[in-house]
């Protein structure tokens, strides 16, 4: 999963400087990941160094937008799975329902980083 610069961002550089890929960029005084160059730190650091260096809370945080399409690929192989079994409509209501509110929780999310931006 890539990273995001979100709204919180306070402009600090500290996250452009620690990046090990060269993925953090500058425009202007907005900062932003190209996502064609994170690789999430994979190899080099246990932990994405942009959010382990940021100084605020949620200045830099997991790719929504890829994260949820990752999550619903699960979700469909697991549901494709449970439909062979003998609770499969319990399990693709549970799945919705779960889905649907944390989706709703990370659109009104994106809402807020896109209108900063
Ligand atoms: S997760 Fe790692 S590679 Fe990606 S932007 Fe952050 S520091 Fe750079
Ligand atoms: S480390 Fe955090 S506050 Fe500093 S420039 Fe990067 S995202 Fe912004």
């Amino acid at each position: 999963m890539s990273y995001t610069i979100t709204s919180q961002c306070i402009g600090c550089s500290r996250c452009q400087t620690h990046c090990p890929t060269g993925a953090v960029q500058k425009t202007g005084n907005t900062f932003w990941i190209d996502q064609s160059l994170c690789n999430n730190c994979a190899g080099m650091y246990s932990v994405p160094q942009c959010m382990a260096v940021c100084p605020t809370n949620d200045g830099c945080i997991p790719d929504i937008q890829e994260f949820w399409s990752r999550w619903f690929v699960k979700y469909n192989r697991l549901v494709s799975r449970l439909r062979t079994a003998e609770q499969a409509v319990y399990w693709e209501q549970w799945f919705d329902r779960y889905s649907q509110r944390i989706a709703s929780q990370i659109h009104s999310r994106q809402v807020t980083t896109e209108t900063a931006r």
